[in-house]
């Protein structure tokens, strides 16, 4: 990807529309830092509502243009295409996506190897039939229903997997029919540029997925744009509220994704090694920096302090470090704000009286003295009412709180305003799915923990959202439904004398 300017090593950015890179009307723009070494490497603008404007004008004159032309069969070879560009690039992608919020390579290597698979299934689901031949309760009629595109899709996306929250957009939206302009986060806006470009280079027409960046502005002016129809983010719950109520004034359609503090359960009969190292990944992968962090530890009471103590010794194990070395097992804090807000609330925690028995402070790195690495940090005696127990931290903080029985776990599990995910361990098979269907979250693990694919929903109950990415659902979530009556008899007989 070839900046618009390089100014002493700091490369300069515009906006992707109509498949070509192109300066922003403003001259403001946001400096983007690599969280492991403080370096302003890329700059980005911070797109005004002419910017957003001509985005929409573009994204709305492709759909009504030639990509309304594209057959189903010829979106699915696209994807094809499209995910095969991404998977010859996968290094380049995950290298930039680590610079932008340093997620370890290893996991980002990963992470860019299974962005293809995504297009691969909606390739496949853009050609199945989606609408219905339906049965009534009239005579010479024949009903089907077709599903259409929505038309404009504002994808609108944080900054802790910028790229993979993108694919679970884009996979759907573009099978369906729609076309796509990204808003990726302020802090990670660098990897979905290069994925627009990617798009362009595997054949997508000019203006069916434009990228535009910013700050809050360009997304709230995405939110309320007449020429959008369809707002699918991903993101905190207090955006997404914001969100919601703005795309309500003009009745758009919104999927939310939003936040979580989801309670990993663990029960004296779980087979305590696998469960130990599902707490750890649950809540220490992506330095905890997941929606889906298993940030709640609720631990049966009569095994509590062999779990603490089994759970110190790992937490205190994990390598913190330079997220391009293959041997780190936790990277940065991808931004200066999360880093003082995650120290903060370890003050708040320890101020509350939980107990802090592992980490609690900065990590030093030899050689990243600028670094924004912290601790992986462990609480024990926890409240469920404490606000380390009710709050989002989106940080390496494991809160572990102790149950007494199966009735106990499950209160204190759904007392919360989120209800993302869950996780359950305990070999007793009836227990496990008994608690499992209690729990209160769009996903529940048993005896794992943090996964996610193309071919099954992901999506919150209560405050962690509205509707479902991933799964052959999705696909609906990007269309309208229309319902088409077809007469079959012999004509329309005059409505007052329908005898005559
Ligand atoms: P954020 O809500 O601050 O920002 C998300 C995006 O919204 C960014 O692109 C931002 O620029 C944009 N934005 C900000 N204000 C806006 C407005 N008024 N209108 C429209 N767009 C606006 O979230 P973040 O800090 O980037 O990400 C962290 C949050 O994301 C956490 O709460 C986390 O739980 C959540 N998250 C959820 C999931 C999920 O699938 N449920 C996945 C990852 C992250």
């Amino acid at each position: 990807m070839t900046p618009l300017e390089t100014e002493s090593g700091v490369r300069r950015y515009g906006l992707f529309i109509d498949n070509e890179f192109i300066p922003a009307s403003t001259e403001t723009y946001i400096d983007v830092t690599n969280p492991a070494t403080g370096e302003v490497w890329a700059q980005v603008p911070d797109a005004s509502e002419a910017d957003v404007d001509r985005a929409v004008a573009s994204a709305r004159k492709a759909f009504e243009g030639d990509w309304a032309g594209w057959r189903a069969a010829d979106r699915a070879k696209f994807l094809i295409r499209f995910g095969q560009a991404i998977a010859d690039n996968a290094d380049e992608i995950a290298q930039l996506q680590v610079d932008e919020n340093g997620k370890l390579i290893r996991e980002m290597a990963g992470q860019a190897r299974l962005m293809p698979e995504y297009f691969n299934y909606y390739a496949g689901l853009a050609q199945m039939p989606t609408g219905n031949t339906n049965p009534l309760h009239l005579k010479d009629i024949f009903n089907y229903t077709v599903r259409e595109p929505l038309g404009v899709v504002a994808a609108i996306t944080p900054w802790n997997s910028p790229l993979l929250l993108l694919v679970w957009k884009l996979g759907p939206a573009l099978a369906a029919g729609n076309t796509v302009i990204a808003k990726p986060s302020e802090i990670t806006p660098v990897s979905t540029l290069r994925i627009a470009e990617l798009a362009a280079e595997a054949g997508l027409p000019p203006g069916v997925f434009n990228a535009i960046t910013g700050l809050g502005g360009p997304g709230a002016a995405l939110t309320t744009h007449p020429g959008v129809d369809k707002i699918a983010f991903t993101g905190s719950t207090a955006t997404g509220q914001a969100i919601a109520s703005a795309a309500g004034k003009s009745l758009k359609s919104v999927s939310l994704e939003l936040g979580g503090k989801s309670p990993n359960i663990v029960f004296d009969d779980a087979d305590l090694d696998s469960a130990m190292n599902g707490l750890i990944a649950g809540i220490f992968g992506a330095s905890g920096q997941t929606c889906m962090a298993g940030s709640r530890i609720l631990v049966q009471d009569n095994i509590y302090d062999e779990v603490v103590e089994e759970l110190v010794i790992r937490t205190e194990r994990i390598k913190v470090g330079n997220p391009q070395d293959d041997t780190s097992e936790m990277g940065t804090i991808a931004s200066k704000a999360q880093y003082d807000k995650v120290l903060h609330y370890i003050e708040v925690a320890k101020n509350e009286g939980a107990k802090l028995v592992a980490g609690g402070s900065p990590a030093r790195v030899e050689g990243f003295e600028d670094g924004l690495f912290i601790r992986p940090t462990v609480f024990a005696n926890v409240r469920n009412d404490m606000r380390i127990a009710q709050e989002e931290v989106f940080g390496p903080i494991a809160a572990v709180i102790p149950f007494t029985d199966e009735a106990d776990a499950i209160r204190i599990a759904n007392d919360t305003e989120f209800g993302l995910a869950a996780g359950v361990w305990s070999q007793n098979i009836q227990r496990a799915h008994r608690v499992g269907a209690q729990l209160k979250a769009g996903t529940v693990w048993i005896n794992n923990y943090r996964k996610t694919g193309y071919a099954t929903p992901f999506g919150g109950y209560k405050q962690s959202g509205v509707g479902r990415e991933n799964g052959p659902n999705a696909l609906l979530e990007y269309t309208e439904e229309k319902s088409v009556w077809v007469d079959t008899g012999q004509g329309v007989k005059d409505p007052f004398n329908p005898r005559a």
